[in-house]
């Protein structure tokens, strides 16, 4: 029997946009008509879709300038829940601020994604990360410590979702980050490449290497496995 595949589409947010974004990822800006077009729903069957946000209140923990350091650099942050792990921290320009024009969708994306948000003809949701200040997110399922778990999970779940089909930004980030929590929920996990694009895109050997370690298939988007998503 299939089984039931959601398309989950990450940070495609303008901060990670250029010519704007203020951590802008390049040649981002061209993932988002291919993108669009895999929510054409007559080309393809998608049981569920998520739509991801970075949503960052202004003084973040994970903002070069909340430290008054420089972005780029990196420290050493303490857990949230006090237990006394470390990790080390890349800190980042101020991206993805609440209600601000970086934490919006490009507007192409937006107009498509909206229409399947208000028709819920197939269940859609906007799955918001990063808005508890005193920890980094990447993956949309939960906080870089684990300690907090997003809703992501539970929708797919909710939906019956057994397979999950990731795009977006950044393919060594969040969307890394993202699709190895989805594999160790127990989704069958892909990630389009050609549909992601890389803040280090010299470093996209080991990135992909990374994916497969934790289970996640990479494909390209002249796969055949496209052909099995269509209707
Ligand atoms: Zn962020």
């Amino acid at each position: 029997m299939a089984g039931k595949i959601a398309l989950l589409i990450v940070d495609l947010q303008e901060d990670f946009l250029p010519p704007n974004g203020s951590l802008a990822v390049a040649n981002g800006r061209e993932i988002i008509k291919p993108i669009i077009d895999l929510l054409m729903s007559k080309k393809y069957k998608w049981d569920a879709v998520i739509a991801t946000k970075d949503w960052h209140p202004s003084d973040h923990i994970s903002f070069a300038k909340t430290h008054a350091a420089e972005p780029y650099t990196t420290k050493v942050l303490s857990s949230p829940d006090r237990s006394g792990k470390t990790k080390l921290h890349t800190l980042w320009p101020v991206h993805c601020v609440q209600n601000t024009v970086g934490s919006e969708f490009p507007k192409e994306f937006n107009d498509v994604f909206e229409k399947w948000l208000s028709s819920q003809s197939v269940p859609t949701k906007i799955v918001l990360k990063g808005y508890l200040q005193d920890r980094e997110y990447y993956s949309c399922f939960e906080d870089v410590w684990g300690l907090h778990k997003t809703e992501c999970a539970q929708y797919l779940k909710d939906n019956g979702i057994t397979e999950v089909v990731a795009v977006g930004i950044a393919y060594d980030f969040c969307v890394l980050n993202s699709c190895i929590d989805s594999a160790k929920n127990g989704f069958k996990t892909y990630v389009i490449k050609d549909f992601t694009k890389s803040v280090f895109p010299d470093k996209d050997e080991k990135t992909t290497e990374n994916y497969e370690k934790h289970n996640v298939t990479v494909i390209t988007s002249d796969s055949e496995m496209l052909k099995r998503w269509q209707v």
